[in-house]
């Protein structure tokens, strides 16, 4: 079998196409060879060696080590070195690359092949021997982190002492003895803490790192960044080993990194980092902060310190001309690594550049409208869930801002909360649902978790490309780097800048949009919705074949989401009016009444409220469709629960404390999710259902009349599992509508139809839908129905099944396509085929979840509804599915 794919010269084996055997990494590594761009020769160790190796007890297949000592000699050839040669000797990196990037996850290992007598030689070689020895030292750090898993901070109080006694401040005072001493020290800090001596043999040290970046597919953070990115173990990394080049061989060398476009905010324009003298590593760990490439981004960032424009411009022109050729070739924006030796440029890397939401809407429609990509292809670019980013707050422009430092705009939009200095503080502040802002000096990826728990993140160290810059975009955080002002002292847990110190858990603002950073809580905008938002939106309702409709019960959630373009409503809960003001009084009433007709004279309160609810929602959604559903939780949700509100309820309704006790204890059930709700009270109580039906129609008369626009209502039963149920009540609403028409003199326009929810429902949909006019999926009730799984008590044991891949998702969050979607597929099949027409749509969760609006376009519903924040993303998820 072939394991080993090689890459360089003009020329590959592998091309982009082969990402899954290549990993990423490699594929794009071949693809540019190909592409004849110059890329220092390698090979590719592909992702099926992974798989074998943990498949076989951590063993290569036999072939591997022949096939890499081939490709290794035509890398020496391409190069005219050797691997282990002490004379000419051929140094290379080892880099892992999965098929989808994971940055920063897994470690790369340069300068491999290094040892006491080709130092030497690289020495003489390049007529600097600090060089050679920086490379040395960097080297065995780099190793025994890595793969002999000794700690870096062993090496780094090495140094530090070393400079102290020297009373020198920076690496770069340092020359090659000094070097070779400290390189001394490194040595014996690895027997030491290894136990045993730094492996001198190029070869051990070859598959020494191969073995590591296999192993590092295992680690703990890497398996978390899987978790979360929903990456499966199955696919495994591959291993490129490349020969080295040399952004450390003084000032004509450089390495740097760079973005086709502006990964914050999408713009047209060549947008990076880079350092000068310097390894790969030294930008992205952002321990130097780096310089721009651009002189334009040099001048807005107001830096002293020159441009790659300026300082390099061959390079930066030869940079200009490949990512040109990049961007055409792969139609999208592209993240380079590019080194340059001594003048020449040398490409490391390009993968499609992770971005902002902000960024990928502007890119998309950008690539689009200069004729790069098509208008669908577009709607397919952007994630619908990362909209979220761009439908959240920014700060006030008008409101004062305490500004106490600024640092980098690394990823976008604003937050506020406590400070917290580490991930563990981070976390148990979430856990308290406390907000919080963590602040470190740079983040590893082992804070992944504090990050997802916090608001925001501050660095005071880095770049744009930092660990912190990067992962905070991807996770749609606000974030601002390279606070160099702040100082943060973790053992105080305090910050101080500008003369005044915080403490942990003071408040502070950040604004990742301009990298400030503000003092206590600011004022937030909504945020801005035209521009490229509102041309996407365009392309995307222009090939959607679903509506999407809104859940709301409060004329604010109705407003919010007939701004985010939502076209009707299609599930108002009823119940929620009933909390409001005074009206619970008259709940409360009704409930206690001991009869008919008391519980009329309580209801006649509760009318004018209702029909003044159903008024506004009318009118605010004016000219299209509004489903309500009639009162669903069971009857003990409205009384009081402790003493204080019982007397609050004798004081108000003048009925007996015992009494009201007596019947609160009547009420109460063992299990209220199963128990006396839904229509069954309308079959109890059919008054209740007749006044919410008589407030429903007067107030559609109403509105009509007040907007002089027709008001379709829909009236929608909830929990219904047999046809004569909704029979039942659906006779009294006719009854209603004819009696509210005849008194009015208005003709009503109306449905009514029901909840599926429950799964005898939908294997009697056909029955159902003799009568009901239309269907909406309640699957938040029908995963729990058809699971057995309680959704407020799941959270203690639902966590294993998704983490072991008992379940691929949580059903809850993503529809159970095989189980309840084949429900919702009988229910849809049943139905329509007694009722042509049957509209049918989905009322859960589920309906503002792309996964799942992905499998609503496959069974054919009519529409999706989703809470008003989701309408946008459900939108674009609803033209992706058409696509
Ligand atoms: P990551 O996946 O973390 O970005 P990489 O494998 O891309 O890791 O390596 C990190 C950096 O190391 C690169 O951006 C590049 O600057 C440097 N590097 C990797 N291989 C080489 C090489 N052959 N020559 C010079 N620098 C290299
Ligand atoms: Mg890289
Ligand atoms: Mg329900």
């Amino acid at each position: 079998a072939k394991w080993v794919y090689a890459f360089g010269d003009g020329k590959a084996e592998g091309k982009s196409q082969m990402r899954e055997l290549l990993g990423g990494k490699g594929a794009n590594l071949a693809e540019m060879s190909n592409l004849g761009l110059p890329v220092p020769p390698g090979f590719t160790i592909t992702t099926e060696v992974c798989t074998y190796y943990y498949a076989h007890d951590k063993q290569y297949p036999p072939e591997l080590k022949a096939q890499v000592d081939e490709a290794l000699a035509k890398v020496g050839a391409l190069t005219g070195r050797t691997f282990g040669d002490a004379k000419s000797p051929l140094l290379v990196s080892v880099r892992s690359g999965a098929r989808a990037s994971m940055p920063g996850m897994m470690d790369t290992v340069l300068n491999l092949g290094l040892n006491d007598a080709t130092v030497a030689a690289l020495a003489e070689s390049a007529g600097d021997p600090r060089f050679a020895y920086d490379s040395y030292r960097r080297f065995i750090t780099m190793y025994s982190n890595v793969v002999l898993g000794v700690e870096h901070h062993a090496f780094e109080e090495a140094l530090e002492h070393y400079k102290e006694r020297k009373g020198v401040e920076l690496d770069t005072e340092l020359g090659a003895e000094d070097w070779k001493t400290l390189i001394q020290t490194y040595k014996k800090i690895v027997r030491d803490e290894h136990g045993s001596d730094f492996p001198q043999e190029p070869q051990d040290q070859l598959w020494g790192a191969i073995g590591a970046v296999f192993d590092s597919w295992m680690i703990p953070r890497a398996k978390k960044y899987r978790e979360l990115n929903s990456i499966p173990e199955s696919w495994g990394t591959a291993v490129n080993v490349q020969a080295m080049v040399f952004g450390n061989m003084g000032d004509t060398s450089a390495t740097g990194v760079a973005f086709t476009r502006n990964p914050s905010t999408g713009e047209r324009a060549l947008y990076g980092e880079f350092l000068i003298n310097a390894q790969g590593e030294d930008v992205v760990a952002g321990i130097r902060t780096p310089q721009d490439i651009t002189e334009k981004a040099r001048i807005e960032a107001k830096s002293d310190r020159p441009s790659m424009e300026t300082a390099m411009p061959e390079s930066f022109a030869e940079l200009t001309r490949i990512y040109g050729i990049l961007e055409k070739h792969y139609r999208d924006m592209q993240d380079m690594e590019f080194t340059i030796e001594s003048g020449k440029l040398w490409m490391l890397q390009t993968r499609n550049g992770k971005r902002t939401a902000k960024a990928a809407l502007k890119i998309a429609v950008d690539l689009a409208s200069e004729g790069l990509i098509t208008q669908e292809e577009a709607i397919l670019r952007v994630e619908p869930g990362a909209l979220d980013q761009l439908l959240h707050p920014t700060i006030d422009p008008k409101a004062e801002r305490k500004v106490i430092a600024s640092g980098l705009p690394a990823s976008p939009g604003a937050a506020t909360g406590e400070i917290v200095f580490n991930s563990e503080a981070a976390e148990a502040c979430r856990k308290a649902e406390r907000k919080c802002i963590l602040v470190r000096i740079e983040t590893s990826p082992e804070d992944i978790h504090g990050m997802h728990a916090s608001e925001g993140i501050l660095t005071t160290r880095g770049g744009m490309t930092s660990h912190a810059a990067v992962v905070a975009r991807g996770m749609g955080k606000p974030c601002v780097s390279g606070v160099g002002s702040i100082r943060i002292d973790y053992k105080a847990q305090t910050l101080s800048v500008g003369g005044q110190t915080l403490k942990a858990g003071d408040k502070i603002t950040i604004d990742g949009s301009t990298g400030q950073v503000l003092l206590g809580e600011v004022k937030m905008l909504e945020p801005e919705l035209s521009g490229d938002f509102a041309t996407l939106m365009g392309w995307a309702d222009a090939h959607r074949t679903m509506k999407v409709r809104t859940n709301a019960d409060t004329p604010t959630d109705a407003h919010t989401a007939r701004n985010f373009g939502a076209e009707g409503i299609g599930l108002c809960r009823t119940e929620h009016m009933f909390f409001e003001g005074d009206r619970i009084v008259a709940v409360r009433e009704m409930i206690l009444a001991d009869d008919t007709e008391g519980r009329r004279a309580a209801l006649a309160k509760i009318l004018p409220y209702q029909r003044q609810d159903f008024v506004e929602l009318f009118k605010i959604m004016s000219g299209l469709p509004v489903t309500i559903r009639l009162l669903d939780p069971p009857l003990h949700e409205f009384l009081p629960h402790t003493d204080a509100e019982v007397q609050e309820v004798v004081a108000a309704t003048g009925v007996a404390e015992d009494k009201i006790r007596h019947r609160m204890r009547e009420l109460s059930e063992f299990n209220p999710m199963l128990g006396f709700r839904g229509c069954r009270l309308a079959i109890a109580f059919p008054e209740i259902a007749e006044m919410q039906a008589r407030a429903i129609f007067e107030a559609a008369v109403q509105a009509a009349e007040e907007t002089g626009s027709p008001v379709t209502s829909e009236v929608m039963v909830p929990l219904v599992f047999t046809r004569a149920e909704f029979d039942i009540v659906k006779a009294r609403i006719d009854a209603m509508a004819k009696a509210v028409s005849e008194e009015k003199g208005a003709t009503l326009a109306y449905q009514v139809g029901t909840m599926i929810e429950l799964p005898r429902a939908a294997l009697k949909a056909g029955e159902i839908a003799e009568t009901a006019e239309f269907f909406s999926f309640g699957t938040n009730d029908l995963t729990q129905t058809a699971l057995g799984i309680s959704r407020d008590d799941a959270a203690t044991f639902l966590g294993p099944y998704t983490q072991k891949g008992i379940l691929p998702s949580d059903p809850f969050v993503t529809i159970d396509q095989d189980g309840v979607g084949e429900l919702v597929r009988i229910g849809v099949e049943r139905g329509r085929k007694v009722r042509s027409g049957l509209k049918l749509g989905i009322c859960g969760e589920h309906g503002g979840d792309p996964a799942s609006i992905g499998f609503c376009q496959e069974v054919g519903l009519d529409y999706v509804s989703c809470s008003p924040y989701r309408v946008p993303i459900a939108r674009l998820a609803a033209a992706q599915a058409a696509l």
